[in-house]
């Protein structure tokens, strides 16, 4: 009885699919965010397992010394996702355990789109482009940054790169397709977030995905959406901004 406990509890803390393994940096937040934590890993192992084509590693600190952004990295054959904050206070939702579980999908989402797009030239993308787009998207994805480093509330002042936009669109809407199962306003507050975020430096940022939001609230309306359908969203809204935002600029 003892070792079957000690099995399910080994197993329900650390590993989901024999894939993902979680540590926390603290006892007590262990206890405090295990439970929220095992939610968003069930859902993703009932219905995205498939999708989980390396290990993930995740590392979850909270704490007032934690200055760092949530970030993702990919090493070797891995996904290595790390959940940072500083304070437990909301910034997009109401609860910072539903900003929590948000942040820590996105992350996941970034793994599931995987590392691969940002290391060959092939053609990945999975909507119909012209030449000519193709090869003005290649002309603003060669400069790839690593990590993927995201920040809540900032204003990122980075360059804009088709990559991390596609990712960060997707990310967003892989996660939020989640948190909608919780709260169906989350959606439109997420967008409100992410858009009023893009109007401080809309010329330089990977925050686009308001774009990618809008589409996938008009398509959402109560049905499943795949991840190809995920994946089309973020594309088609990546490939509008640029030809809305990036192609008039000089
Ligand atoms: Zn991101």
């Amino acid at each position: 009885m003892k070792l079957w406990i000690f099995l399910f509890l080994f197993f329900s803390n650390f590993a989901f699919a024999n894939s993902i393994f979680v540590k926390y940096e603290d006892k007590k937040i262990q206890q405090k965010y295990q439970p929220y934590v095992n939610e968003a890993l069930n859902y993703l192992n009932s219905n995205f397992k498939e999708f989980i084509t390396e290990p993930i590693n995740i590392k979850i600190d909270i704490s007032k010394n934690n200055q760092q952004d949530s970030f993702v990295k990919y090493i070797n054959n891995s996904c290595s996702v790390n959940i940072n904050f500083s304070e437990e206070k909301p910034h997009i939702f109401n609860k910072f355990t539903d900003d929590f579980e948000f942040v820590l999908l996105h992350e996941i989402g970034h793994c599931l789109l995987n590392k691969n797009i940002f290391l060959s030239e092939s053609f990945f993308w999975d909507i119909s482009l012209s030449d000519s787009e193709i090869s003005y998207l290649k002309s603003l994805s060669n400069k790839v940054e690593k990590p993927i480093t995201d920040c809540l509330g900032c204003e990122s002042k980075k360059d804009f790169n088709v990559l991390i936009a596609y990712h960060e669109n997707f990310a967003d809407i892989f996660s939020i397709n989640y948190m909608n199962n919780k709260n169906k306003n989350y959606p439109i507050i997420l967008y409100n977030y992410r858009y009023s975020n893009f109007l401080k430096s809309p010329l330089n940022t990977n925050y686009i995905s308001h774009l990618a939001l809008e589409k996938f609230i008009n398509l959402k309306n109560n049905k499943e959406i795949k991840i190809i359908e995920m994946k089309i969203i973020a594309q088609e809204s990546m490939l509008n901004y640029v030809n809305i935002f990036l192609k008039n600029r000089q």
